[in-house]
């Protein structure tokens, strides 16, 4: 029997069995560091080099345009700090996640100007609002799905839109990466941030893709790792783990997604009788269920799950110290009798029709009382 029902996969998804395996050598029978001159040192450079293929494979770009890094909020903060010299005009969105609205902020406070686009109704940042407000703008980041209610943005018409007005445009797709499929160059984006830990990889580790001929300044000063780009040994077991978890979603993509969609509905259908509304629109990623029930609190709802062994969050992991109503919820509008009530369910590969039926049954026991 399982120990607990674990439906908070956007927070962060188990390391895959084969992701794990492949990484076992780099920590211990292969454990040199990949910069020495000497043979022992050769099967980590090579592994390294070959996983810097495979995830380049993954989303279509050429291996020299990665760049690894500790995980999502480092790719972020780097994209955003690293290409724009303050006094500087950036876009973002109220929804971003808060690696990248404080990049931001700590932006502002050098000097530059951020505007912030609000979305729609369903959290869709339109390409029409972008051309508005872009007059100026060096930098636009917009992220390619979001992790609360996992609406998935039209990133190649607001691309477009940024390059026409000479921007470099930067999408964090932590999200995105390994659950939908992403394609730099259809995307057109400068720079993507991923994070392992968000694919079945292993936490602290992630990279940024950054588009052949892109100006960015190295992120730190130190050794010549990653083209002297970004200092530091690196992490060859978390890269080769990230590599390896990264080709398997990929590979059974279209599969997880359809069951996993399949999932979505049988839920819904579990909760009929009680007052919700879904948010995040029809556009939006398997699996992430966001839902606001009238009346409630979503931090009682929580906890109430997990003395039933479910684990399931209330928004963004990183703000779980904040019990106030999301910037997200906030920004989409949920109307003030529903957004108190807010909770986020986000299944993965590992789900069953079991556990759907069993959190919709449990939500039901909780919120009927
Ligand atoms: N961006 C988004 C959209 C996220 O969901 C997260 C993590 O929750 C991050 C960035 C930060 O990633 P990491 O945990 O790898 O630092």
């Amino acid at each position: 029997m399982k120990r607990y029902i674990y439906a908070d996969n956007a927070a962060t998804a188990k390391l895959s069995s084969s992701a794990l395996e492949a990484m076992l050598p780099w920590l211990q029978s292969d454990f040199a560091n990949p910069s020495q001159p000497y043979s022992f040192s050769r099967a980590a450079k090579a592994a390294i080099k070959e996983s810097r293929q495979v995830i380049a494979d993954c989303i279509g770009a050429s291996s020299d345009e990665i760049f690894f890094t500790s995980g999502g909020t480092e790719s972020d903060n780097w994209a955003i700090k690293g290409t724009t010299a303050v006094p500087c005009s950036i876009i973002t969105s109220e929804i971003e996640h808060h690696t990248v609205l404080n990049s931001c902020k700590a932006m502002t406070a050098g000097g530059a100007n951020v505007k912030y686009l609000k979305p729609t109704r369903d959290g869709v940042i339109l390409p029409d609002e972008l051309e508005k407000n872009i007059s100026a703008a060096s930098l636009v980041s917009i992220m390619l799905a979001n992790n609360e209610i996992g609406t998935i943005q039209p990133i190649c018409e607001l691309c477009k839109i940024a390059h026409a007005h000479g921007a470099l445009f930067h999408t964090d797709a932590v999200q995105a990466v390994g659950h939908i499929p992403v394609d730099v160059k259809s995307l057109g984006a400068d720079m993507l941030s991923a994070s392992a830990h968000k694919f079945n990889g292993p936490k602290g580790v992630g990279f940024l893709y950054i588009k052949s001929g892109a100006r960015i300044l190295p992120l730190h000063d130190g050794g010549s790792q990653e083209s002297g780009k970004r200092a530091g040994t690196e992490n060859v077991a978390g890269i080769v783990g990230m590599a390896t978890a990264l080709k398997e979603n990929c590979e059974r993509m279209s599969e997880t997604a359809k069951r996993l969609y399949g999932y979505e509905k049988l839920l819904i259908d579990n909760l009929s009788g009680l007052d919700f509304i879904r948010n995040g629109g029809e556009n939006h990623l398997p699996g992430v269920i966001n839902l606001s029930f009238k009346g409630a609190s979503g931090e009682a709802i929580l906890h109430r799950m997990d003395l039933k062994g479910i684990c399931i969050s209330t928004g963004s992991a990183c703000d779980s110290v904040n019990t106030q109503v999301s910037h997200v919820v906030r920004a989409i509008g949920v109307p003030e009798e529903y957004a108190q009530g807010t909770i986020r369910i986000s299944l993965g590969a590992d789900n069953t029709e079991e556990d759907v039926v069993t959190i919709a049954k449990a939500l039901k026991q909780i919120l009927s009382r």
